[in-house]
């Protein structure tokens, strides 16, 4: 199976080759828009106008990416939807109007598991730096920058997916935040590569997260990397996709070695595969639901 895999993503790393070859002939296109998926942790498209330049959109407050991946058609508001976004209707703002849309109900898979007390409560002295990290990841995660070409993700270590965005944890029976974002088990010290272009816009050793990286895409789109044992470039950096970032390692509250990969969009935290290409999606689906019928052991106690 795990062999299966591993041809498998070598596979998508040559079509990923293959597709800077074609970009190098001019062409529109920028590759698959995301998958939508219109549910609490979820992303969903909204057509928003013909104008020459994109219409301001927001949603909660928040400013939201606009792309126009086809001249011939209009520009499309890509809405990430927290976690947090209560079921039913809902609306974002286009200039002075507002379109509504609907979320739909989702029942995430919940996980259940015994931790030590101390990582659980954390002290006053800890809970004073928690506040200070979660201020810095609230600036990065609220800041909206120039657009960027548009373009899917590419799986960003070489490894399986050991547990799912969206999981709902409780830690001796007390309910946590949710799973903001997926892990991918690894061994210490393999690479990781940035998923697409953007630039490093903060780098750090958090209390929950370990040496951590985070890369903004433009627009409000941003990647957060956790638990490095290395990182291996600086705030202020462009990255390339592909480009390495750092290595994989078992740093903040993880018990063992593993990248946790957060994906954010107009500051809401969205599943990850959604921006792969669809054909990524479906097989790393495929291979996780694959390991997940052995139950992997969680490798990190808590999240942001
Ligand atoms: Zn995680």
């Amino acid at each position: 199976m795990a062999e299966l895999f591993h041809s498998m993503m070598q596979f998508i790393v040559s079509l990923f080759a293959a597709g800077s070859i074609q970009s190098a002939t001019p062409a529109p296109a920028e590759g698959p828009l995301p998958l939508q998926q219109s549910i609490p942790g979820g992303l969903t498209v909204i057509p928003v106008g013909y104008g020459i330049q994109p219409p301001a959109v927001s949603f909660n407050g928040q400013q939201v990416m606009v792309i126009r991946p086809d001249e011939q058609k209009p520009w499309l508001a890509m809405i990430g939807i927290p976690l947090s976004q209560e079921p039913g209707e809902t609306s974002i703002r286009v200039g002075n109007k507002s379109i509504r849309f609907t979320v739909n109900d989702h029942a995430y898979p919940e996980q259940h598991l015994s931790v030590k007390k101390n990582h659980v409560n954390p002290s006053a002295a800890e809970l004073a730096r928690i506040r200070d990290e979660q201020a810095q990841m609230a600036a990065v995660y609220t800041h909206y920058s120039p657009a960027r070409p548009w373009q899917p993700m590419a799986w960003p270590v070489y490894g399986e997916m050991s547990s799912a965005f969206g999981l709902k944890r409780f830690f001796n029976g007390e309910q946590r935040n949710p799973h903001s974002g997926l892990d991918i088990a690894a061994a210490t010290g393999t690479p990781i590569l940035a998923p697409a272009d953007g630039k490093v816009v903060l780098t750090g050793d958090f209390f929950f997260n370990g040496n951590s990286v985070f890369i903004d895409h433009g627009q409000g789109l941003i990647s957060m990397f956790c638990h490095m044992s290395v990182i291996e470039v600086e705030a202020g950096e462009e990255i390339i996709a592909g480009e390495r970032l750092g290595q994989v390692g078992a740093t903040g509250r993880a018990t063992g070695p593993h990248l946790h990969w957060t994906v954010s969009l107009n500051n809401a935290r969205i599943n990850p595969l959604l921006l792969l290409s669809p054909w990524q999606k479906s097989k790393i689906l495929a291979a996780a639901q694959q390991q997940n019928q052995e139950q992997a052991e969680p490798t990190e106690t808590s999240h942001e």
